[in-house]
């Protein structure tokens, strides 16, 4: 690991920056310090501070959805009240209203599982019922074009 000190410049300038855009840390100063080591770590190995909470490929182009503050920060902080590593919370998460046990993974599908789910078939008939497990949202076909069905990063279980 680099220096010390490369390490506290970074914090402070993730703290900075936050609070100059008007986000709010994890107060768990523990939680929050793991994070910026991983973020640290991250940036050290990748040249850029993927999220910690996630498996980076190591090329920029493909990770720069989760380069943080990730793509998926603002909406997950808006219906959780916290993002997926907790790095960034609000009042909600805070007042424990929201966010506190897991949040699903807003990120599409990881890449092997997609190349997995590319090799089958999935929908093949019309009015086939499809469900969630992560967010409860069913759906049901009305064209067959035989692709597999995902959602919140996985695919969706037949249900009927
Ligand atoms: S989930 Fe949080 S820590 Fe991870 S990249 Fe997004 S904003 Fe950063």
């Amino acid at each position: 690991m680099n220096s010390r000190k490369g390490f506290s410049e970074f914090k402070r300038g993730i703290e900075e920056k936050a609070e100059e855009t008007g986000y709010a840390l994890n107060p768990d100063r523990k939680a929050l310090d793991m994070l910026f080591e991983g973020l640290y770590r991250n940036l050290e190995r990748y040249g850029y501070p993927s999220c910690p909470c996630r498996l980076a490929e190591g090329v920029f182009e493909k990770d720069i959805d989760i380069i943080c503050p990730c793509l998926y920060r603002d909406p997950d902080l808006y219906y959780h009240g916290r993002c997926y590593c907790s790095l960034y919370v609000n009042e909600d998460y805070i007042e424990k209203r929201k966010g506190q046990g897991p949040i699903p993974e807003r990120r599409p599908m990881k890449r092997a599982a997609i190349s997995k789910v590319g090799d089958r078939i999935g929908v093949k008939n019309v009015g086939e019922r499809y469900r969630c497990n992560i967010c409860g949202n069913e759906v049901t076909v009305t064209k067959v074009g035989g692709g597999v069905l995902v959602c919140c990063g996985e695919e969706m279980e037949l249900i009927q």
